[in-house]
C-alpha cells in the first residue's frame, strides 16, 4: 500500500549528487522548505566512483580527492537542515490539478512539492556486475567494483577486468602500490586515451586482450581466477589477491521517458533545458548532469552553477515577487549566527 507523505515541500530535489547537494543548500539560503531524495544510501552521487581521485578543476578549491570534497559538499548542503530520505528512487512523476507534483518512490512513498529539480545525473549509479559463476560470493571479501582506498590494493596481486579508460586508468595507478598487477579485456583494443594504454607497459602491468574471466575460486575470499582467450580458447588459472571489475554502468533511462509527465528530452535522457535550467514542465527544473543546453558545462562547477540558477527559478515560480538571486553569502543575514561560530570556535 502506498504511504503518502502529506506535507508539501516548496522544493523537491531528486538526486542527492554535487548538484542536488548545492542546490538543498542554494534553496536553504533563499528560505524554502527543502527536501532531497537520493536513491542511494549515501549523499555523494557519482563522486563516489573515484573517491581516490584527485580533483583539481573547481574554481577556488585546491586539490582535493573525491572523498574530501563528497564530505565537504554534504556539510554545505545540509547546513539549513533540509529532509533527506535516502533509498528512495522516484519511479513516476506526475502533476496533480493544483500543481503540485507527486513523486512516487520505489519504496512505495509518495512525495508532495511546488517545485521538483531534477539533480538525477546518469541515473542511479549501478555497477554491471561480473558475469561469473559465484561473483556474488565475493563482493564482500576482495571483488570490487570501485577503488574506495589504494591501500587495499597494496603489496597485492590485482587482476583487473575491463578495457575502457576506468580500468586502463586503476591499471597505471596501482601498478606502483600492488605487487602485481594484471589486465584483461574481453575485446582486442583498450578503448582508453593512447598515452595512458602505453604506459601500462612501463608501469610493468601485464595486459591480455581477448580474455575473459569465467570463474572466481576460494573460500571466503578469491584467491584464483580462472580466464578465457575468446580466440583461442586456451584456459589459464591466475593466482589472485584481488579482483577489480571496471565494466561499465548500468544507466536506468526509465524514469525520463516514462515518467509520468512530457518532459523534452534530448537523446531520449537528457532535460531539453534552457540556460538557466527551465524545462517545458513549469516548476520543474533541471541541474547538473540531466541538463542539456549549447552552454552546458559538464563539470561539477557547471551542476553547481545549474543549482544556484534552477533554484532562483523556482523560488520566483512560487513567489514572482522574489530577488532574482539571492543576497551574496558575506552579506547575508542567513549567516550571522554562522559566522560567529567560524570565526571563534573553529
Ligand atoms: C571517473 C570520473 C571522474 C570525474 N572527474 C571529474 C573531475 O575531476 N572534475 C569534474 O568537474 N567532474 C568530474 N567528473 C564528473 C562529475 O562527477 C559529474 O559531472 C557530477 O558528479 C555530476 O553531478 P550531478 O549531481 O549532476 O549527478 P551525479 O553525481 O550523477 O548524482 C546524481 C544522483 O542522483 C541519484 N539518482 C539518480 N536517479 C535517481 C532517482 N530516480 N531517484 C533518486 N535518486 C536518483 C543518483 O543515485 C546520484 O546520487 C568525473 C566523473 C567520473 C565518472
Amino acid at each position: 500500500m502506498m504511504e503518502h507523505n502529506e506535507e508539501v515541500y516548496d522544493v523537491t530535489i531528486i538526486g542527492g549528487g554535487p548538484a542536488g547537494l548545492f542546490a538543498a543548500f542554494y534553496a536553504g539560503l533563499r528560505e524554502m522548505k527543502v527536501k532531497v531524495i537520493e536513491a542511494q544510501s549515501q549523499l555523494g552521487g557519482k563522486v563516489h566512483v573515484y573517491p581516490q581521485k584527485m580533483i583539481w578543476d573547481i574554481g577556488g578549491m585546491t586539490p582535493i580527492n573525491g572523498s574530501g570534497l563528497i564530505e565537504q559538499m554534504i556539510e554545505q548542503g545540509l547546513t539549513f537542515e533540509p529532509t533527506i530520505e535516502l533509498q528512495q528512487t522516484i519511479t513516476k512523476m506526475n502533476k496533480l490539478d493544483s500543481h503540485i507534483f507527486e513523486l512516487e518512490t520505489d519504496q512505495q512513498k509518495i512525495h508532495y512539492s511546488k517545485t521538483v529539480i531534477m539533480a538525477v545525473g546518469a541515473g542511479v549509479i549501478d555497477p554491471i556486475k561480473l558475469d561469473a559463476e559465484n561473483a556474488s560470493l565475493y563482493e564482500n571479501s576482495n571483488l570490487y567494483y570501485s577503488v574506495k582506498s589504494i591501500a587495499d590494493f597494496k603489496d597485492k596481486t590485482v587482476l583487473i577486468s575491463g578495457g575502457g579508460s576506468s580500468a586502463v586508468d586503476w591499471a597505471n595507478e596501482l601498478a606502483p602500490v600492488a605487487k602485481q598487477v594484471i589486465l584483461i579485456y574481453r575485446g582486442d583494443d583498450f578503448k582508453a586515451h593512447e598515452s595512458d594504454v602505453s604506459k601500462l607497459a612501463r608501469n610493468n602491468v601485464e595486459y591480455r586482450t581477448h580474455t575473459e574471466i569465467t570463474a572466481l575460486l576460494g573460500d571466503d575470499s578469491i584467491n584464483e581466477v580462472k580466464t578465457l582467450n575468446n580466440q583461442t580458447n586456451k584456459t589459464d588459472t591466475l593466482s589472485v589477491d584481488a579482483v577489480l571489475v571496471n565494466h561499465g554502468y548500468n544507466r536506468n533511462h526509465q524514469l525520463m521517458t516514462e515518467s509520468g509527465l512530457q518532459i523534452e528530452l534530448k537523446d531520449n535522457y537528457f532535460i531539453q533545458g534552457n540556460v538557466l535550467g527551465e524545462s517545458n514542465i513549469p516548476g520543474l527544473y533541471g541541474a547538473g548532469d540531466i541538463l542539456s543546453h549549447e552552454g552546458k558545462l559538464h563539470l561539477i562547477a557547471g551542476a553547481f552553477q545549474d543549482a544556484a540558477n534552477v533554484v532562483n527559478c523556482a523560488k520566483r515560480y512560487l513567489d514572482p515577487e522574489a530577488q532574482k538571486v539571492a543576497l551574496v553569502s558575506s552579506h547575508n543575514a542567513r549567516f550571522k549566527e554562522k559566522n560567529k561560530e567560524y570565526l571563534y570556535t573553529k
